[in-house]
């Protein structure tokens, strides 16, 4: 036997696969690394505790796959986590600088962060949870742990229109950046902001731009400096609205509207839903967290954030259920220490 094996040799080695992934064991798994899942981590940490973070894509993943010259509606200071300063030169951090702000608190606090680990299963009880993830090559990972927080966020699962022709490969429910769309007739979907903001960069780089709205005027949600901008370009012709107005159905080469004067036919290359996002209610339910019946908010302790399941805790978002704009970054990024406190007493009885 050679003195090293290769990745392919261990690969074929019965004995060696089975030891190849060996059961980890922690206090705490945190699941989801965005903002909120790293606050957690750093504040269970700062109690002595020893935390594992897994994520199924890369840190911030969300943060990832934002537009990519998105610019924040918050100052750099409401980003904050684990008292480490955020500072910009502009008023308003950017995506870039808010990847490089995340990646740098990783790295001071030295968090044990698993990326592009998905975690499929959560099962046992308080004290003795058993997870099971699986990363980018199908491999199945073990760990076990006293307590799980789960702060999935909800970017992941886009709303759906539940319309023919929306799993075309046309239709995307995520706007990245303008330049594919160049020349082309595209349509946006949504009266928020992800819809405004999409669609004045597409007008300004050269796409075509019409806007269906299901409601009757750009929404009141809109930020003060871009809702004025998007009313005048519409008022303008440059962009085309279809307000009371919602999609019946997309093709290869058209869409149609149903619009208050009848449905008519558009042509179209490119369909940009931004409709919203959803928390991944059945990945909640699987470790038996009840959802309320209205708004799927998990059932949890208001203040210690611990749910219905004894030991596993929820964070950011999703505490919200489907009230998706109820907690951001600024507000979830405090759950950390809500949770971390209620860890310390349960786990350091004597502390
Ligand atoms: P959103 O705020 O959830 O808005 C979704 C829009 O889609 C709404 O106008 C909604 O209509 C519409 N909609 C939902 N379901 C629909 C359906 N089935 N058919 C047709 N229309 C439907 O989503 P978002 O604009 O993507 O914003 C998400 C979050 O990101 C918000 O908190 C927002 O403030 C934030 N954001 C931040 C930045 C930034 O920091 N730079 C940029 C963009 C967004 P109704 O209005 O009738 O409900």
């Amino acid at each position: 036997m050679p003195d090293f094996l290769t990745a392919a040799d261990v690969e074929t080695l019965p004995q060696a696969k089975a030891q190849a992934h060996p059961e980890m064991r922690c206090d705490v798994i945190v699941i989801g690394a965005g903002p909120t899942g790293l606050a957690c981590a750093i504040e269970a940490q700062k109690h002595g505790l020893n935390v594992i973070v897994l994520d199924k894509g890369c840190l911030v993943n969300s943060l990832f796959h934002y537009p990519a010259g998105m610019i924040f509606f918050t100052t750099p200071e409401l980003l904050e986590i684990g008292d480490i300063p955020f500072t910009t030169a502009q008023q308003k951090p950017t995506r870039e600088e808010a990847l490089e702000y995340y990646r740098k608190v990783t790295e001071h606090y030295r968090l044990d962060v698993r990326q592009y680990e998905w975690v499929k299963t959560v099962m046992g009880q308080d004290g003795n949870f058993s997870i099971t993830a699986t990363d980018r090559a199908g491999r199945p990972h073990d760990y076990r742990t006293r307590k799980v927080i789960v702060s999935t966020g909800y970017y992941d699962l886009a709303n759906e229109l539940c319309i023919p022709g929306e799993d075309l490969p046309k239709v995307s429910h995520y706007y990245g950046e303008p330049h594919p769309y160049f020349d082309c007739d595209v349509l946006v979907i949504g009266g928020k902001n992800s819809a405004a903001i999409a669609s004045l960069d597409l007008w300004r780089h050269g796409a075509r731009v019409v806007l269906v709205y299901r409601g009757s005027q750009i929404h009141h949600h809109v930020k003060y400096w871009i809702k004025p901008d998007l009313e005048n370009r519409i008022k303008n012709g440059d962009i085309e609205a279809f307000f009371n107005s919602t999609v019946q159905e997309i093709g290869i080469d058209h869409v149609v509207v149903n619009t208050p004067r009848g449905p008519i036919r558009l042509k179209n290359d490119f369909v940009l839903a931004l409709i919203g996002y959803h928390p991944d209610y059945d990945f909640l339910r699987s470790m038996g967290i009840e959802l309320s019946e209205q708004q799927c908010r998990p059932v949890c302790d208001p203040v210690s954030l611990e749910s219905n399941v004894p030991g596993i805790y929820v964070a950011g978002v999703i505490v919200a259920g489907s009230r998706t704009n109820e907690i951001f970054i600024e507000n979830g990024r405090f759950h950390g220490k809500q949770i971390a406190e209620d860890l310390k007493h349960k786990l350091w009885p004597e502390s």
